[in-house]
């Protein structure tokens, strides 16, 4: 199969998803082509090509997994279509709807608003070696090798390799993590996803346009606890987090440093 042919399916897409299919296998062999004739820019072609279909598939498999409710595993999902969306929109310009490209970031990027995580854990790692993915060469502030981070080279994209994990320092509760997997799930108790379920409703296919405005406010403790205090609910154990979580304050807010996270969403349905 020629690479135009697979391009023009994959453009089809955003009508034709109930039809889809899998072409890795069909890239994976014209960029080893490329590569073996020596043609750097059919090999750099074929990897944004290879995303595109990466990124197609595993929009699929999100709302697969949404039926099934495995709403954790949707979150990782999420995850990384969203990088996989940033390393390529680095490196190829899309125009409006190409491959339905930019409905799908907007779509995930809605979605990761309205899940119930407030709070991730961010470990501190300490590095002891990276190395480059293209050379392997060991990187280090005064070694350079000449492959930056985030470019192609012959269709392979540069990236660092974590080689050796050092000791982990502490980790620490944060609202706004460098990498979102890493939720915490406190024993015995369940996040609210009634958010995303209601939504998920109202959609009757995965390009339905759709928006939602939300709006953080944090409620500093002295308010937050004055107002609880008028209200009784003084008993930390049995109240659920005013953050609509669904857990229990506890274990959700109560360890932010600067109060509560109050949340409002305003939907836009185009259907
Ligand atoms: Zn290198
Ligand atoms: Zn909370």
């Amino acid at each position: 199969m020629k690479i135009d042919k697979i391009v023009d399916e994959l453009r089809k897409f955003p009508t034709n998803y109930s039809n889809w299919q899998d072409y890795s296998q069909e890239l994976k062999l014209l960029k080893k082509n490329a590569v073996d004739s020596n043609d750097e820019i059919l090999a750099n072609w074929v990897w944004v090509v290879e995303q595109i279909n990466k990124i197609q598939n595993e929009f699929l498999s999100l709302f697969n997994l949404f039926k099934i409710k495995d709403f954790h595993e949707s979150w990782c999902l999420l995850e990384r279509i969203e990088l996989k969306l940033k390393n390529v929109m680095k490196l190829y310009e899309f125009e409006k709807d190409e491959f339905g490209i930019r409905q799908i970031e907007k779509v995930v990027s809605n979605f990761q608003d309205i899940f119930p995580y407030r709070l991730f854990i961010s470990t501190e790692l300490y590095y002891k070696e990276i190395n480059c993915s293209i050379c392997d060469a060991k990187i280090s502030p005064r070694n350079f090798c000449g492959h930056t981070k985030g470019e192609l080279y012959m269709g392979e994209i540069a990236h660092h390799i974590v080689n050796e994990v050092g000791e982990f320092p502490g980790i620490a509760m944060v609202d706004d993590p460098v990498h979102k997997y890493a939720v915490g799930f406190p024993q015995g108790e369940d996040y609210d996803y009634s958010l995303v379920e209601k939504t998920l409703d109202k959609l009757s296919s995965p390009f339905d346009d759709w928006e939602v405005k939300i709006e953080r406010k944090i409620i500093p403790w002295k308010i937050f606890y004055s107002k609880r205090k008028r209200k009784r609910q003084l008993n930390d154990e049995i109240v659920k987090c005013p953050c609509k979580s669904g857990l229990r304050f506890e274990t959700c807010c109560k360890i932010r440093s600067d109060g509560i996270v109050s949340i409002t969403y305003k939907f836009k349905f185009s259907k």
